[in-house]
């Protein structure tokens, strides 16, 4: 069966890590919310401008603006048999939104898929982090390194640390995190969706812990 997923986790929880796994696996596009906006800054588009500031300050962008182009993104055919959503939704309006889009289309999510990782863990992650320039493929100086430190195993492009993973920016995401995001956990809960993965075990594990998880839906 094809898969309606969301996965859900504070930042540097794994979510970009494991997403790109599980889309691999269960052949369903990855969407990312915050790809598409660093796409959208890269290129200057208005939409990009517009969330610009949001993200370096660590704040989220508005939901209007979010929730407008997950609605976009969701129409497009490649996500008529299932997706994999990963930093969407966000915030609870987010998430009822959601509801209501797909509603109106007669489906509803599958799963979502919550990664538990303390806090500690997830400072060390993020301020380790570095991102392809050109594919987006994400390493970690220490948990997950490049061949070569500044160049991409993948595509040979240049490794970077995105702005908002410099360690002013990083707790202030955490907090935002626990402030809007948080309640979801109990939303996804009572609508008897959620599945906790212990994220705080390497890579592997945590996949597999998902494969768990999907049941029989995994492979
Ligand atoms: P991380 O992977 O570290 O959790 P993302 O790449 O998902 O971070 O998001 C980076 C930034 O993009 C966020 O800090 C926020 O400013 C913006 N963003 C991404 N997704 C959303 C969303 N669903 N709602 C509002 N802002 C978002
Ligand atoms: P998110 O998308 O939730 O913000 P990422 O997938 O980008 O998180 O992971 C954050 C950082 O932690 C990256 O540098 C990544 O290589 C690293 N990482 C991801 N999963 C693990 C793990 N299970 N153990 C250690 N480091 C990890
Ligand atoms: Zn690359």
């Amino acid at each position: 069966m094809v898969m309606k997923l969301v996965l859900l986790g504070p930042p540097g929880a794994g979510k970009g890590t494991q997403a790109q796994e599980i889309s691999r696996r269960l052949n369903i596009p990855h969407i990312s919310t915050g790809d598409m906006f660093r796409a959208a800054v890269a290129a200057g588009t208005p939409l990009g401008l517009q969330a610009k500031a949001f993200m370096d300050a660590g704040k989220l962008v508005p939901d209007e603006v979010t929730i407008g182009i997950v609605r976009e993104r969701l129409q497009a055919e490649d996500c008529a048999p299932g997706f994999l959503l990963d930093g969407f939704p966000r915030t609870l309006p987010q998430a009822q939104a959601l509801d209501g889009i797909l509603a109106e289309r007669g489906i509803e999510l599958d799963a979502v898929l919550d990664l538990e990782v303390p806090r500690e863990e997830l400072l060390k992650r993020l301020t380790g982090r570095r991102v392809c320039k050109s594919c987006g493929a994400t390493f970690h100086l220490l948990f997950n390194p490049p061949r070569d430190r500044d160049r991409c195993d993948h595509c040979g492009g240049k490794l970077i640390q995105r702005d908002d993973d410099r360690e002013e920016t990083v707790s202030r995401r955490l907090d935002v995190y626990e402030e809007q995001t948080a309640p979801l956990v109990e939303y996804y809960r009572r609508q008897g969706k959620l599945k906790t993965i212990n994220g705080n075990q390497d890579i592997p594990r945590v996949l597999e812990a998902i494969g768990e998880a999907l049941g029989e839906n995994w492979r």
